[in-house]
């Protein structure tokens, strides 16, 4: 593939500096950006903007649709589409960006590195069957659940942008184009690894480690065991994530491990959605059949992804094979302890317990079996809970009167929060600031995409992506947007790769 920059534009407050397209031959392929028929502008995200120290108004401008397309580049970008593998739903793929392309590196005030990828730019050296090219509605989807993560406190990429190609793409219907502009910490993912464990390239997983160490665990790289550091510090942050995953009912739904990012963030917004009922189960992936990803599945699949990571790391963790296996099952076997305090912690909140009791998670599951059992609403029931009244009709139909297994369980909490003895005000406020109020709820989500990309009004859109932005505030919480779907309501099927 010929390798063109279209021409460069203003620099626009950028300060690029692009580390990973200075990493060996073999990480990447310098590609650019295939230019579109008519760039139109979607979506800006100013706050994310300004959090850059971009000049907002500067950029926030029609005119420049051409830049978040990929027709206009950045002066000082260094566009590459990065290589990387990937076990997608247990099977080893060699993949890379076949539909993204990095820009840049781009340096916020702060100091911090941020990862600024088109996605849906066109060809690259992986784009393989593919067309490069991606749909409105997903990249609406990517930005507006990517935001309400962020809303939620929870780590994940960030979207600048979404722009129109003008173009269609051809899936199973013919659908408007769209680029999403995303930010990231890095990329770097688990398949990184992988792409350099299958190939043999020992050196290739030393560079890659080293600069994954400096990029996102500073004050870890300097020690003896650099790859020991770097496998520890991603298990924690994986545990950490899920953890809050599992705390708002969050279904990543394609756990492969190219969509495991090193950072820690959220990556790959596809066939994700969040849980209305309560059921373990619940898989919104069309292509999911196994239930693989399921919601109740998440901690063991990311296990799971992570034994794949430490496998990756065996030529670079000890000399010794031996040694070096033993080293990555001693870090591997930490994690079903430390997600369990990990998802504890989350729980407590939720149930707004700040100190530790040994039933807590007995506690904890037995509230969650009988939300299973009565298929009570997940958001609802944590933020309808109330240690102080009557405990309310919880349980769908929202009009049901509490069971005695309901009031049983209402019980033994109140009985725990009174041993803790912390005031009532004081447990609200815990719990308020662990149960959100608002999630982006699959059928609004649809409803509001749908609008978009179907009848080119935007304006649902815009109203969730603004209730989204406070999801623990009651006060001003939008009824109709926060409501679970009527009963009866058949449960979304999202696709992945579209
Ligand atoms: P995903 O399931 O979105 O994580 O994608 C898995 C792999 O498929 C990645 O390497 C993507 O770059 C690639 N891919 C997905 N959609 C396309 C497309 N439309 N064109 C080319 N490559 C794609
Ligand atoms: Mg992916």
């Amino acid at each position: 593939m010929p390798f063109e920059l279209p021409p460069a534009g203003p620099a626009f407050g950028w300060r690029w500096d692009n580390s990973y397209a200075r990493l060996p031959e073999g990480f990447h392929h310098r590609v650019a950006p295939t230019p579109v028929s008519s760039p139109r502008w979607g979506l800006f995200n100013r706050p994310l903007a300004e959090s850059l120290g971009l000049p907002v108004d500067a950029l926030d401008r029609p005119e420049h649709a051409g830049y978040f397309t990929g027709n206009r580049l950045f002066e000082g970008s260094e566009p590459i589409a990065q290589a990387y593998a990937g076990h997608q739903f247990g099977n080893l793929t060699r993949l890379g960006d076949g539909r993204a392309i990095l820009l840049g590196e781009h340096l916020a005030p702060s100091g911090t590195r941020w990862d600024i990828q088109l996605k849906g730019p066109g060809l690259t050296p992986y784009s393989r069957g593919g067309d490069g090219r991606a749909a409105l509605g997903p990249m609406l989807r990517e930005y507006l659940i990517s935001e309400a993560m962020h809303a939620l406190g929870i780590p994940t990429t960030r979207s600048l942008a979404v722009a129109l190609t003008g173009e269609p793409v051809f899936r199973e219907d013919t659908l408007p184009g769209a680029v999403l502009t995303r930010v990231a910490s890095s990329h770097l993912r688990v398949g990184t690894f992988e792409l350099f464990s299958a190939l043999g390239d020992v050196q290739a997983l030393k560079t890659l480690a080293d600069y994954a160490l400096r990029r996102h665990f500073p004050e870890r790289a300097e020690g003896p065991e650099p790859a020991k550091a770097l496998l520890e510090a991603v298990i924690e942050r994986q545990s950490t994530l899920v953890a809050q995953w599992m705390r708002v009912g969050f279904v990543h739904g394609v756990m492969n491990t190219d969509n495991v990012a090193l950072s820690g963030e959220t990556l790959d917004y596809g066939p994700c959605a969040f849980l209305d009922t309560y059921d373990p189960s619940t898989v919104f992936s069309s292509i999911d059949r196994q239930g693989r990803y399921a919601f109740g599945n998440q901690p063991k699949i990311t296990s799971w992804n992570l034994a794949r990571f430490a496998e990756a790391l065996l030529p670079i963790l000890a000399p010794d094979e031996a040694v070096a296996v033993e080293v990555a099952q001693a870090c591997l076997e930490s994690f079903p302890g430390r997600f369990r305090r990990d998802w504890l912690t989350a729980h407590r909140g939720k149930l707004g317990l700040v100190t530790e009791e040994d039933d807590d998670a007995g506690l904890i599951e037995d509230l969650l079996a009988w939300m299973h059992a009565t298929q009570a609403d997940f958001t609802r029931t944590f933020r309808r809970l109330r240690p102080d009244l009557d405990p309310p009709a919880l349980s769908a139909p929202d009009s049901a009167a509490p069971d005695s297994r309901f009031l049983e369980w209402h019980r033994r909490w109140t009985g725990r929060l009174e041993r803790q003895g912390l005031p009532l005000p004081r447990v609200l406020d815990v719990m308020a600031r662990h149960n959100p109020v608002i999630i982006p709820r699959n059928h609004v989500v649809q409803a509001s995409l749908d609008a978009a990309s179907q009848r080119q009004d935007w304006a649902p859109f815009h109203d969730l992506l603004a209730a989204l932005q406070d999801p623990y505030r009651e006060e001003g919480a939008v009824e109709s947007l926060s409501q679970p779907p009527p009963p009866g309501t058949p449960r979304c099927r999202t696709f992945c790769g579209t």
